[in-house]
């Protein structure tokens, strides 16, 4: 059988990029019509191969989407939480994070009928010092955790080169150190590694031939790769942010690079599933 590796979408909205909230209204333009294209792209391009993933809904998009986490349950996907207001958590308390992961569930409950497992926290923000974050998912009954970035991009203030490249039982005690006795399993956003020498990469900038490198790579150690999409990655900028400053702009001409076209191919030469289909198979 080919190697499975791991699908994940986070489930956000334009408006909700940590990157470009500074310039953007939170409370005022806001392009609805992206992020249903966008999934809807995504899942027709999953079914088409036979591949399934892990959504990663934000609580605040559930609730204002309802339909479209339906739709994405419906089509045999998991749905997981990515928090309800896409604060990171260094900027949120045990007791706020708590609070945001309990009003998701109920969300997500509503519409479902089940409770997400897995978790994956805004910008990879899982790291030494929120480490706290894992009892708080443990003890809410999570079982997989998709937020460590095996790489350090300690410019921005996440990620570990100290992590391991693949899925491992982690826990609070040291977070990038297998714990073989934690019943919670991370599995970390898939990187490069050449000769030893990790490098991170980015699906919509490396294009199909990098990404398929690199998802060898982690096959052939018998690791499958988890990638990660967005749903802004997939469509072109709302034409109600054409009109935003020049360094926005300027951003933005580096991010959006449209990448169904990749995915479709990569869907059809490698085996992609979700998380919680994953850990079953491996049982
Ligand atoms: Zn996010």
């Amino acid at each position: 059988m080919a190697a499975r590796n791991i699908f994940t979408v986070d489930v956000e909205e334009f408006h909700d990029r940590i990157a470009y909230v500074r310039w953007i209204d939170q409370n005022g333009v806001h392009e609805y019509a992206s992020i249903k294209k966008a999934i809807k792209t995504i899942i027709k391009l999953l079914e088409e191969t036979g591949n399934s993933g892990t959504f990663f809904f934000l609580g605040k998009t559930a609730e204002r989407h309802p339909d479209l986490v339906k739709r994405v349950f419906d089509a045999g996907h998991e749905i997981g939480s990515h928090g309800y207001s896409h604060t990171e958590l260094q900027n949120l308390t045990p007791k706020r994070f708590d609070a945001e992961l309990a009003r998701t569930e109920r969300i997500i409950k509503k519409i479902t009928g089940t409770r997400p497992t897995s978790f994956r926290a805004p910008k990879f923000s899982l790291t030494k010092e929120t480490s706290w974050a894992v009892d708080v998912l443990k003890k809410r009954g999570y079982t997989n955790d998709s937020s460590v970035f095996p790489f350090s991009m300690f410019l921005f203030g996440y990620g570990s080169s100290k992590a391991p490249l693949g899925p491992y039982p982690i826990s609070s005690k040291d977070i990038y150190a297998p714990d073989t006795i934690s019943t919670m399993v991370e599995y970390p956003e898939a990187i490069g590694n050449i000769i030893g020498i990790r490098f991170p990469f980015k699906v919509r900038h490396m294009g199909t031939l990098i990404t398929s490198i690199v998802i060898r790579m982690l096959n052939r150690k018998g690791l499958p790769a988890t990638l990660g999409v967005h749903p802004w990655e997939l469509t072109p900028v709302p034409e109600a942010y054409k009109d935003m400053p020049l360094t926005f702009k300027r951003l933005l001409r580096d991010y959006n690079i449209p990448c169904d076209r990749t995915y479709a191919k990569l869907f059809k030469k490698f085996s992609f599933t979700s998380i919680e289909r994953y850990r079953s198979e491996m049982r």
